[in-house]
C-alpha cells in the first residue's frame, strides 16, 4: 500500500465519526499524491504526514454561563492547534449548533495550507464551540463570550496562537472574548483578531474574505481569458463573507442576484441591494424574508435552491458541504464557468471532480477565501508595531497577496504537470513550504 493510502486508513480507523475530517484529510493527500511518491523514502523515514495529520495539540474544556432566566447551560470549547511549522497558531473560532471536534480538526487541517499560501509567517489552529449566538440576548453573549476564554486564555497570546472570527462569531463576540483575555491577563496585546477599529482592529478585515475572494476570481478569470465584468454571480450566505463578495463583485461590475441564510434563499434579478442586505444582516440581525418585504424585485424561497439560478460565476460563502454533485450538475447545465468557494469546504468532492471534468475554473476556499486570515496576519504586524495602516493601504496588500495566491497555485499545478487543477495546486503549494519547515526543525 502507497504511504498515501496508509495515512489516510490510520487516520479514519484512530479518528471514527469525524467525516468532514476524513474529507479533508483525503482531498489533500489525494493531491499530494504526486508529491509524496517522488519523495516517499524521506518522507516515510521522518514520518512527515504522521505528523502532518496529527495535531500538535487539542484542547477541550467545559463553558458553564448563565442564561436570562437564570438557568446554568453548559458547552463545550474546543482549539485544536494543529502546526506551528511557520508560525504562531492562527484560525478563527467558530460558534454554531453543529460544532464538534471532527469539524474543527477538519477546519484547522485546511487552515495550515491556507496560512502557509498567503506567504505570510501564520501556522495552523482553529477553535470553537457548540454555542448558538442566535436568539440570544447581548448579555447572554457576552456571558459565554467570558466563560470561554476564561478557559481558553492559559493557552493563547500574540506569540503562540491567535484566534480570529468565523461562523457565529463577530465583531461583538470578539469584542466580548478581547475584554475578558484583558481582564485576565493584563496584557493589551494583539492576541485576538477581527478586533473592533477603536482598540486594534484593522481597517479592511472586515471587507478582507469577500474582497479577497473577488480579486482572487478576477485573476482567475483574467488568466483564462476572462473578464468578470458583465457576469452575473450566485452567491451562497448572508453573513461576512458573502455579504463582501457581494459588495466587490458589484463593484468590479458583475451582478450578483442571490444570496441565502440557513432558512432559505433570495434571487434578486436587479441585483442584490448590498446596503439593504447589511441593515437586514448586521444590523437588525433578521431573517432574508425581511430583505424580500423591503425589495419589489425579489424573490424568496424556502430551503435550498440557491445553486437552480442561471449564472456564469458560483461564489459558495456559507458552510461546508453546502454544494453538492446535483447542484453541480444543475449550475453546469444552466452554463456555470466558474466556482471560487468563499466558505471551506463548501463544495463536496464529487461535485468539485464534476466540475473540474466539465471544463469549469474551479477554485478551492483554502486559496481564494485565504484573505480573510492574511488580512488577520496585517492586523497583527500592526498592533505589534503599535500602528494602524490606512484602508487603502491594506486593500492594496490584500489584492497584491490574493493574486500571488492564484499565481503561485497555478504554478504549482503547471510544475506537476496538472494544469488547470488549482485543488491541487493549492494544497501542493501549501504543503511543501510546511513540509520543508518541518523537515529543517527536525522531529517535534
Ligand atoms: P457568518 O456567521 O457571518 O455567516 C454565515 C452565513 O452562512 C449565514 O448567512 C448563515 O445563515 C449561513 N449558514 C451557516 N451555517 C449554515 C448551514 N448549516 N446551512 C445553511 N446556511 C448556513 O460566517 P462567515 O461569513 O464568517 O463564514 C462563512 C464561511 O466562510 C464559513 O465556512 C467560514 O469558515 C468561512 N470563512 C470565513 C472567514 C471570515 O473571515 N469570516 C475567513 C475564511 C473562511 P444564518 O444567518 O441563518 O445562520
Amino acid at each position: 500500500m502507497s504511504y498515501v493510502d496508509e495515512i489516510y486508513e490510520q487516520v479514519v480507523a484512530k479518528n471514527p465519526a469525524q467525516p468532514e475530517f476524513h474529507q479533508a484529510v483525503k482531498e489533500v493527500l489525494e493531491s499530494l499524491r504526486v508529491v509524496i511518491e517522488a519523495n516517499e523514502e524521506n518522507y516515510k523515514r521522518d514520518a512527515l504526514l504522521e505528523r502532518l495529520v496529527n495535531p500538535e495539540r487539542q484542547i477541550v474544556f467545559r463553558v458553564p454561563w448563565v442564561d436570562d432566566k437564570g438557568q446554568v447551560q453548559v458547552n463545550t470549547g474546543y482549539r485544536v492547534q494543529y502546526n506551528s511549522a511557520i508560525g504562531p497558531y492562527k484560525g478563527g473560532i467558530r460558534l454554531h449548533p453543529s460544532v464538534n471536534l471532527g469539524i474543527i480538526k477538519f477546519l484547522g487541517f485546511e487552515q495550515i495550507f491556507k496560512n502557509s499560501l498567503t506567504g505570510l509567517p501564520i501556522g495552523g489552529g482553529k477553535g470553537g464551540s457548540d454555542f448558538d449566538p442566535k436568539g440570544k440576548s447581548d448579555r447572554e453573549v457576552m456571558a459565554f463570550c467570558q466563560s470561554f476564554i476564561t478557559e481558553l486564555y492559559k493557552y493563547i497570546g500574540a506569540d503562540t496562537d491567535v484566534p480570529a472570527g468565523d461562523i457565529g462569531t463577530g465583531a461583538r463576540e470578539i469584542g466580548y472574548m478581547y475584554g475578558q483575555y484583558k481582564r485576565l491577563t493584563g496584557l493589551y496585546e494583539g492576541v485576538l483578531t477581527g478586533k473592533g477599529l477603536t482598540y486594534g482592529g484593522s481597517l479592511a478585515r472586515k471587507e478582507a474574505t469577500g474582497y479577497g475572494l473577488l480579486y482572487l476570481t478576477a485573476e482567475m478569470l483574467k488568466c483564462n481569458g476572462q473578464d468578470i465584468k458583465g457576469k452575473t454571480v450566485a452567491v451562497s450566505g448572508a453573513g461576512n463573507v458573502a455579504i463582501y463578495a457581494i459588495q466587490k463583485a458589484q463593484q468590479l461590475g458583475a451582478k450578483p442576484v442571490t444570496c441565502s441564510d440557513s432558512t432559505g434563499w433570495i434571487y434578486d434579478p436587479e441585483g442584490i441591494d448590498v446596503e439593504l442586505l447589511k441593515e437586514v444582516k448586521e444590523v437588525k440581525r433578521a431573517r432574508l424574508t425581511e430583505y424580500a418585504a423591503a425589495r419589489p424585485s425579489a424573490q424568496y424561497h424556502e430551503g435550498k435552491g440557491v445553486w437552480t439560478a442561471k449564472v456564469d460565476i458560483a461564489l459558495p460563502c456559507a458552510t461546508q458541504n453546502e454544494l453538492n454533485l446535483e447542484d453541480a450538475k444543475t449550475l453546469v447545465a444552466n452554463g456555470v464557468f466558474a466556482v471560487a468557494e468563499g466558505a471551506n469546504m463548501p463544495t463536496t468532492m464529487e461535485a468539485t471532480e464534476y466540475f473540474q471534468a466539465n471544463g469549469v475554473l474551479f477554485c478551492p476556499g483554502k486559496a481564494s477565501n485565504a484573505g480573510g486570515v492574511a488580512t488577520s496576519a496585517l492586523e497583527m504586524s500592526q498592533n505589534s508595531e503599535r500602528l494602524s495602516w490606512t484602508f487603502e493601504e491594506v486593500d492594496s496588500k490584500l489584492q497584491t497577496i490574493m493574486v500571488n495566491i492564484f499565481h503561485n497555485l497555478d504554478a504549482a499545478a503547471k510544475k506537476y504537470g496538472l494544469d488547470g487543477n488549482y485543488v491541487a495546486g493549492a494544497n501542493i503549494a501549501g504543503f511543501l513550504k510546511v513540509a520543508e519547515a518541518m523537515t529543517a526543525q527536525g522531529v517535534v
